[in-house]
């Protein structure tokens, strides 16, 4: 009897609202394991997927990239062999050139050779009319009428003979002049291909110019794809470093949270956004370390923001909390009732104190960097009864 009146004592006296339902929160714990493992295979397929397109992208740049490279040894192999063409060409001419002033040397010979011819067929002439023709000047250049008659039909045999030289020099001459005429020939056609040749150089080099521009815009284009690769993993780095500090003040937090909320009142179905413009960069959840294989939970959602932006309340409350918390860095919580409280962490200076009450939309810090934060952001987070949630659907 005594153990039943100390029953009825201990019932009696039991805060109303320590038994919140057994089954309630185990039903609580497993909505919430089944949505992070939802979340969980939705970041694998993210993560997946971010790799194939990456390496897809990589491997049509770099298909690309062989392509421009077998364009660019095929315009300068086009390059060389017209310049090979072109150093022909105008060692043919070189030749021509030497072969013209050969031709011209020869004929030049043979002009003065039948100058010379001529000009002894012309005295030769002379002497013979002086001796034979006109007027004989003397009998004494001759022994005998006999004698000079021989002289004269001498005289006149050399004369034919001379005239003969000349008609065979004559024709050489022409010869020459035909040869240096074919040969001036062969010259301007020789000149003719030297300028088609260098207009093909040019056309090639105008190619080839271009195709290294091509080979640099996707030289480019990697480099983009190196810094993106890059940008990717600083975004993973960042996010582990701060997700780390913040697993590392979560049973803390709810101890808080237990100390301080109210329960009474109706928690905000709908939230005002903090930050204005609203950007979320990192958002809630379980993610699977694309290359280890681990996962981190991210408790609440990142919001782009610049070092001293305004942060304004999600809704009206009571803030519980205004200070500097390990891996938060200085951070403000606002209980809301209804088991509602929002959470703004890494803020560059605080502008609210504890205990003081906040209307929705009021400034109640600003965007910093505090705590294990690698770059000015919000870190904001919904809690339900202590737990964490995600807060995007609360922004419409
Ligand atoms: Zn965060």
């Amino acid at each position: 009897m005594k153990r039943l009146a100390l029953l009825l004592v201990i019932l009696l006296f039991a805060p109303i609202a320590a038994p919140v339902s057994a089954q309630n929160v185990i039903e609580d714990e497993l909505a919430e394991i089944a949505a992070e493992i939802e979340a969980l295979e939705e970041a694998m397929n993210d993560a997946e997927g971010d790799v194939s397109y990456y390496q897809n992208l990589i491997s049509s740049t770099t298909g690309r990239m062989n392509d421009i490279r077998g364009q660019l040894s095929a315009a300068e192999s086009a390059l060389a062999d017209l310049n090979l063409a072109i150093t022909e060409t105008q060692a043919a001419i070189s030749f021509t050139e030497l072969e013209i002033s050969q031709k011209e040397a020869e004929l030049a010979l043979t002009s003065a050779n039948i100058a010379e011819t001529h000009d002894m067929v012309v005295t030769q002439a002379v002497e013979l009319f002086k001796r034979g023709g006109g007027q004989i000047q003397t009998a004494f250049d001759y022994a005998s009428v006999q004698e000079a008659a021989l002289a004269v039909k001498y005289g006149s045999s050399v004369l034919e003979d001379t005239n003969r030289a000349l008609d065979v020099l004559e024709e050489l001459r022409n010869q020459e002049e035909q040869q240096v005429d074919l040969i001036e020939e062969q010259k301007a056609t020789l000149n003719d291909q030297l300028g088609r040749l260098a207009t093909a150089q040019n056309q090639a080099e105008t190619q080839r110019a271009l195709v290294e521009e091509n080979k640099k815009q996707i030289e480019a284009e990697l480099v983009n794809l190196q810094a993106a690769l890059q940008l990717i993993k600083n975004d993973i780095r960042a996010y582990e470093l701060e997700v780390d500090g913040l697993e590392a003040e979560q049973e803390g937090l709810i101890e808080l949270l237990e100390e301080q909320q109210s329960q009474g009142g109706v928690a905000p179905g709908e939230l005002f956004r903090p930050l204005n413009p609203f950007r979320i960069v990192s958002s809630y959840g379980p993610r699977l370390h694309p290359i280890l294989g681990y996962t981190r939970t991210h408790a609440g959602i990142d919001l782009d923001g610049d070092t001293g932006q305004e942060i304004s309340a999600a809704a009206s409350g009571r803030i519980i909390y205004a200070g500097v918390r390990g891996g938060y860095g200085n951070t403000v919580i606002i209980d809301h009732g209804g088991g509602m409280a929002t959470l703004y962490a890494h803020q560059s200076r605080i502008a609210v104190s504890y205990n003081q009450e906040v209307r929705v939309g009021d400034v109640i810090g600003y965007v910093g960097s505090t705590g294990l934060s690698t770059g000015p952001h919000l870190h904001f987070e919904v809690r339900i009864n202590g737990a964490h949630t995600n807060p995007a659907p609360y922004f419409s």
